[in-house]
């Protein structure tokens, strides 16, 4: 498949798929990334599927990137913790922020929703007791 056109939220320029050593110095062989064809002037990028070669959401500045990571997090401590799996995590969020499961993807999420997610997380493991 080839890239799909889409563009970089913060500028409007194309973004461009690109093997994922030019946003950073170590990635695994094939990893690509959709990349802001003004980078590094405009720091904006996001993961690409490795087989269907589709970007994995919205591009990403680098405050946006790391509280995506950051929310991946807080999620992953729900299904972790073993109370309930990774697609009842999923649902879960969709439902506490009323999202259609199309669009409950962090990938796609903006600073603000990152920070939903935290809360909803963290709150759900406090309230089980399963904070460390
Ligand atoms: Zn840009």
């Amino acid at each position: 498949m080839k890239q799909v056109n889409i563009k970089c939220p913060y500028c409007g320029s194309r973004a461009l798929l690109r093997p994922a050593t030019v946003v950073r110095p170590i990635a695994a062989p094939g990893e690509e990334v959709y990349v802001c064809a003004r980078y590094p002037a405009c720091d904006a990028y996001v993961a690409a599927h490795r087989d269907s070669r589709l970007p994995m959401g919205t591009l990403a500045n680098k405050a946006l990137r790391r509280k995506r990571r950051q929310a991946h997090l807080a999620l992953n401590r729900l299904w972790e913790s073993g109370c309930m799996t990774k697609k009842e995590a999923y649902h879960y969020l969709q439902v506490q922020m009323g999202l259609p499961e199309s669009e409950a993807h962090i990938g796609r999420f903006s600073e603000y929703r990152c920070e939903q997610v935290i809360r909803l997380c963290d709150g759900f493991v406090r309230a089980q007791g399963l904070a460390a």
